[in-house]
């Protein structure tokens, strides 16, 4: 991995040169909340920031997406949309771009998902690390850090008037390819800076999960009245599955008229009860409680059992944002606790 420097006063000319060849997506001010967005020129990032309320999940996974159009009748005819085009994510947080290498299992696995894959590949990370997370993050659970550049193409860290830059993989490289007067490269002193940037920003998460064992505890809890104390004050609005970086249910429509239609993708939720009902009637989840407890089983028992990864990052936008204050922290460190 080349470790460079890039001086803050170039950054602009980093941005500048990235939007020749790239649509680029960055965080933006709108209106009170820090979003990713399309960017024209560098003026237009906000990067005083810890995390965007929305995450850059949406770029890769589109909330609404026409699969394909047709034309129906008895000689119908399909046509394709979609190539996509070179896009830089600049700015992702160390923990929604771990998200994005999680919903990697769920979109090729067994089944492919084209569209998610053509712009996962032609989409370059280039991660800013948090210098200073939030109450609610908790990264450090799952033995990551706020710093780490092990899901990014390129992790920029902030170290003063610099930013220590670590080129990550040959998708970095070709990226930054004839910029060599913008990046220089780096002396052990900024390598120990970043450390200690780094520690400062872990040393700054003070809530903690404790997650040892949790994939065999709720195989045995999963009939527990613990569940229903849990989701007792849950009102199903699925804020926290929407805004969350690795949640990824979807549902898929046709909507046509006598002469053309189109297939329809758009981001659905678990804690909706309609996700499960049946044609028949029959809904495997109808209760609150079987919403609310599939949202924990599928990040801590169902995902690690089938990829090997706990499908939470730790950026506590749930916790942040729940109209009714269900904290995942406290709601997984408890499960842990409940006698079996
Ligand atoms: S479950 Fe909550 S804390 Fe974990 S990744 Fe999703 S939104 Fe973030
Ligand atoms: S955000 Fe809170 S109230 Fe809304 S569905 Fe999630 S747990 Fe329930």
């Amino acid at each position: 991995m080349d470790k460079m420097i890039l001086l803050k006063d170039d950054l602009s000319k980093f941005i500048t040169e990235l939007l020749k060849k790239n649509k680029v997506f960055a965080p933006i001010q709108s209106d009170d909340t820090i979003l990713f967005d399309q960017i024209t020129r560098p003026s237009e990032m906000n990067l005083d920031f810890c995390k965007s309320e929305i995450p850059p999940k949406n770029l890769l996974f589109h909330q609404t997406e026409t699969l394909f159009k047709f034309t129906p009748g008895t000689k119908a005819k399909i046509e394709s949309v979609d190539v996509d085009e070179k896009k830089v994510i600049f700015g992702i947080r160390p923990c929604d771009a771990k998200s994005i290498a999680i919903l990697d299992h769920a979109f090729k696995g067994d089944y492919e998902d084209p569209y998610f894959l053509s712009r996962r590949d032609n989409t370059a990370l280039v991660g800013l690390s948090c210098n200073k997370p939030e109450i609610n993050c908790f990264c450090t659970s799952f033995d990551d850090s706020p710093a780490s550049s092990k899901y990014v193409d390129i992790l920029l860290t902030d170290i003063g008037d610099k930013y220590y830059v670590e080129m990550n993989n040959e998708k970095g490289k070709q990226l930054t390819e004839g910029m060599s007067n913008l990046f220089k490269h780096a002396k052990e002193s900024d390598a120990k800076k970043k450390k200690e940037v780094e520690k400062k920003a872990v040393d700054m998460i003070s809530r903690h999960q404790k997650t040892n064992g949790i994939v065999e505890k709720l195989d045995k809890i999963f009939e527990n009245p613990f569940w229903k104390e849990v989701a007792f004050k849950c009102v199903g609005c699925g804020t926290c599955t929407y805004l969350c970086p690795t949640c990824h249910c979807f549902d898929i429509q046709d909507e046509s008229t006598l002469t053309k239609g189109a297939r329809v993708r758009v981001w659905d939720t678990c804690m909706n009860p309609e996700y499960t009902l049946q044609a028949s009637g029959y809904n495997p989840r109808p209760a609150r409680t079987n919403r609310v407890k599939n949202r924990i089983y599928h990040k801590y028992n169902y995902y690690p059992k089938n990829f090997d990864v706990i499908a939470c990052v730790g950026c506590g936008r749930c916790i942040d944002l729940c109209p009714v204050n269900i904290d995942i922290i406290d709601v997984v460190t408890r499960a842990g606790e409940v006698k079996a």
